[in-house]
């Protein structure tokens, strides 16, 4: 039963969903949009989900799209088109108790339509039962014959033929059986969604729900001593999240306030005394792993970009293609010299990279990269992809150090909060190289920044600046793994 208090505040699906994951981040967003934090990588997943929509509907060429400019419009437009004959629909636009939703595709079939969501993950994440559910109960209510409710989502497993083929990129799974019963709870959200925006801020501890199944941008704003950059929560412990639920449970904000005997282990102990004393602690086990190290000594660094939608002939959605690397080479204690490669964004980049990339790093010598699983993998699946250069990338595989792990084990500093992502070990070790005065400074950026290059109706010139850009960026992150070498091995 609605409240008659209740204000009848104008529900999304969306709307919905946020409430469903936590009361108090939709009333947030309603009344506090202001302390909303900006996530950067939004706006890509954004444009990443709208262009599978529509590739999607490019799959079924007979069917009509709706216009959602007008939603009143587009709510009769369905109608008079659910009156004719039976066609693909996008975007069907209906409304039930003043929620409006838009399907992504209605598919005919014999009995009425296939009701379809799109997404661009690969595979049926619990919360799309929640979505499906609303869609299909608006569907019922505006007395719609629906014959499945189905998630269409990417299939993993396809291999692009090339020549626009892209039959076969989405997987449709029935989901009509598991929403079911949550249908009937619809209702109840809607009601519990509208009374929570007519009063007043919820009171809601940050927990699991903050986290599951979005981040939530609000937690800066619920969560300020964690959040505090300057600050040394608990939380910096790593791996350490039941210790750290105890400690917050006992009162504790500040890990320099836990007494040592409540620290166990060694990797805790260190990061304890660190945090405390203010310092940095480097094991000289460190410098004794680097300097048995010959010369010539190659760090390299590759940049990658894992389209949803693949693009190359033989890739498959999601597959992480490198396009770019950058190596700086010591050929003897301190004598460097730098080499780069970066793809120009019309052909597939995997041979050339490959090619190159053997050149660059000859046939004796560590090479150095941080975090190896990643860098190891791509030369691994190009190995796959051009069978000819197999021998010279699994030599240069075998050949490589992983200086994350050396890092992991035998150094900490306070400012490290717990991480050895190299972006957060650098500043630690070479302040003046941070990445602060780089156009692409970041991994994502360097996406976003191909992926332009990539666009047929990118400028030269912008093309240029971004090339540059990413030169710059990468060249910095094996700069970065030289100058880590260097201070573990000479503790300056
Ligand atoms: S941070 Fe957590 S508690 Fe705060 S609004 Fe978001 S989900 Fe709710």
């Amino acid at each position: 039963m609605n409240n008659p208090q209740t204000k009848r505040h104008g529900l999304s699906k969306s709307r919905i969903l946020l409430h469903r994951q936590c009361p108090k981040r939709l009333w947030l967003k309603v009344h506090r949009p202001e302390l909303e934090e900006v996530d950067d990588g939004n706006q890509a997943r954004f444009a990443t989900g709208t262009y599978v929509g529509e590739l999607a509907q490019q799959l079924y060429p007979d069917g009509i799209l709706i216009d959602g400019n007008d939603l009143g419009q587009a709510v009769i437009d369905t109608q008079a088109i659910l009156a004719g004959e039976k066609r693909p629909i996008f975007e069907a636009t209906l409304q039930a108790d003043g929620l409006l939703i838009r399907a992504d595709l209605m598919l005919p079939d014999q009995n009425g339509y296939r009701m379809v969501e799109v997404k661009s993950s690969t595979s049926v994440k619990d919360y799309y039962l929640t979505d499906a559910a609303i869609q299909s109960w608006v569907a019922q209510q505006a007395e719609l014959s629906l014959t499945s409710v189905e998630i269409a989502h990417i299939d993993n497993t396809f291999v692009y033929p090339g020549g626009g083929d892209y039959r076969g990129l989405f997987r449709y799974a029935d989901v009509s059986e598991q929403i079911s019963g949550m249908k009937d709870e619809v209702p109840d959200w809607i009601n519990a969604a509208r009374e929570t925006l007519s009063g007043d801020e919820p009171c809601i501890a940050p927990g699991g729900q903050c986290s599951v199944p979005f981040d939530c941008p609000f937690f800066s704003y619920c969560s300020p001593t964690i959040e505090n950059k300057d600050g040394f929560p608990p939380e910096v412990l790593p791996y350490g999240k039941a210790l750290t639920a105890t400690l917050r449970a006992e009162g504790y904000a500040d890990l320099r306030d836990v007494p040592e005997e409540r620290i166990e282990g060694w990797k805790h102990q260190r990061v304890w005394r660190a945090t405390k004393c203010g310092q940095a602690e480097l094991n000289p086990e460190a410098g004794r792993i680097i300097a048995a190290l010959p010369y010539p000594r190659y760090y390299i660094d590759f940049e990658t970009i894992n389209p949803a939608v693949p693009v190359w002939v033989g890739t498959r959605p999601y597959m992480q293609v490198p396009f770019q690397w950058s190596c700086h080479i010591e050929t003897a204690k301190g004598v460097m010299t730098h080499l780069a490669y970066l793809a120009d964004g019309q052909s597939d980049p995997r041979r050339p990279f490959a090619m190159s990339l053997i050149e660059a790093v000859g046939t004796d010598g560590p090479i150095f990269v941080y975090h190896a699983p990643f860098e190891r993998s791509r030369m691994q699946e190009i190995a796959a992809y051009c069978p000819d250069l197999a021998p010279a990338l699994e030599a240069a595989i075998d050949r490589i150090v992983d200086l994350l792990p050396i890092a992991r084990e035998h150094y900490y500093h306070p400012d490290m909060r717990g991480s050895w992502s190299i972006k957060v070990v650098l500043p630690t070790i070479a302040p003046e190289l941070a990445y602060d005065d780089l156009e692409v400074a970041n991994g994502g950026m360097a996406q976003e920044a191909f992926s332009e290059i990539m666009q047929p109706e990118t400028l030269p010139e912008r093309s240029q600046q971004l090339s540059d850009a990413l030169l710059l960026y990468c060249e910095r992150d094996t700069l970065a793994m030289v100058r880590i070498a260097h201070y573990f091995e000479n503790g300056s």
